[in-house]
């Protein structure tokens, strides 16, 4: 409890607002600091240009395959005037334990250390791995730098994500796209005098809509709740004076791809559709992919750790609504599978909390997987 406390009173917050985006330094080397106590190897990977923004990697032990238990350090910014407490102090009402990262998500981090707690870890026959990121919930730019330094890692993964202790092994992928389109201004009297930038976009609507619609007619996955790709018009901004023709608009969506969807593939086939909607208008066409894009997660269901943690979960394997580091892993070679003692529906919001009863579940399940794996 010292530790978790310890983890909350440490501001981590990450944002794509340079307003809101915090180190997370602190987190990290506390962490590492209690890791080595236990003989890890801890080492700090700094992940951009910015030296303040660090993973954790620990190990300990030697040998093929292994767990690697995962986690990311940051939090997302939080609206202190809603907040019933300091979101900075652990504070225990009705067994509830609140929080800003109370459940999403570092209240992971002191129950790994309270599972390796009953372990002769001299006596490990395989590694154990901790990760622990910075920037998942803005950029992702720690699990892309775990990806980038070609390291491996052990064969097994779990990411206490909060899931209500339940296994996932798939979630979808996040494609981002700003459209902009840039016509010409001129009185409003005759549409001659411009290009109008507004009805070029009401033209890539409508021919994304149909490109959409064709999408979801041909991608299906009955393991998701909806179980097809999705794309939200999610904002648009043009025009100022009504006397004025529309000079700019531009507009950003959002598509939700299923596994095997590749999302490279798919944002060519967005800007194709967008070049063909407004072609012969003279309108000027520029795409910006912003900062996040990432894989649909698909972890085999037949998997030792997929197999292993439906037997200690006791449910099935299922979806989650929300994208995690889980891909990087996978992509670098390990199986891996979602499972942690939070709610999601706890997660980015006020008064975030974690159930106290979820925590001795969560140290059994990580001390079962620890033994089947490292011993
Ligand atoms: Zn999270």
């Amino acid at each position: 409890m010292e530790a978790f406390s310890r983890l909350i009173a440490a501001p981590s917050v990450s944002s794509i607002d340079p307003l809101h985006n915090q180190s997370n330094r602190e987190v990290v080397e506390m962490l590492a600091n209690w890791f080595s106590d236990l003989g890890f190897s801890c080492e700090l990977q700094q992940v951009s240009s910015d030296p303040d923004k660090l993973n954790l990697i620990a190990c300990r032990g030697e040998g093929s395959g292994g767990l690697v238990l995962s986690g990311h350090t940051d939090t997302v910014p939080y609206d202190e005037q809603l907040w019933n407490q300091d979101p900075f102090k652990l504070s225990e009402i009705d067994n509830k334990l609140y929080g800003l990262g109370s459940t999403d998500m570092k209240s992971f981090f002191p129950i790994v250390l309270a599972s390796l707690q009953k372990f002769d870890l001299d006596k490990l026959k395989h590694p154990v791995f901790i990760l622990a990121t910075c920037d998942e919930e803005s950029t992702m730019a720690g699990a892309r730098a775990l990806v980038n330094s070609e390291r491996s890692f052990g064969r097994h993964a779990l990411i206490g994500e909060p899931t209500g202790l339940q296994p996932i092994n798939m979630h979808k992928g996040i494609l981002i796209e700003t459209i902009k389109l840039t016509g010409q201004s001129g009185h409003s009297s005759n549409p001659s005098l411009g290009k109008n930038a507004l009805e070029g976009m009401n033209c890539v609507i409508n021919g994304l809509s149909a490109w959409r619609d064709k999408l979801q007619q041909k991608q299906q996955n009955p393991n998701f709740k909806v179980p097809f790709p999705t794309m939200n018009f999610a904002s648009i901004q043009g025009g100022d004076n009504p006397n004025r023709i529309c000079g700019d608009c531009e507009m950003t969506i959002d598509l939700r791809l299923l596994p095997g969807m590749n999302k490279d593939e798919y944002r060519a086939g967005i800007r194709h559709t967008v070049m063909q909607s407004v072609d012969g208008r003279g309108l000027t066409i520029e795409f910006d992919a912003g900062p996040t894009a990432m894989d649909a997660m698909q972890t085999d269901e037949n998997a030792e750790i997929v197999k292993l943690a439906e037997k200690l979960a006791g449910e099935p394997t299922g979806t989650v609504a929300f994208g995690t580091e889980g891909p990087y892993l996978n992509s670098m070679g390990m199986d891996t599978v979602v499972m942690g003692p939070g709610d999601i529906d706890q997660a980015h919001q006020a008064n975030e909390f974690i159930v106290m009863d979820r925590i001795d579940p969560m140290i059994d399940i990580l001390q079962k997987m620890i033994k089947h794996f490292c011993y």
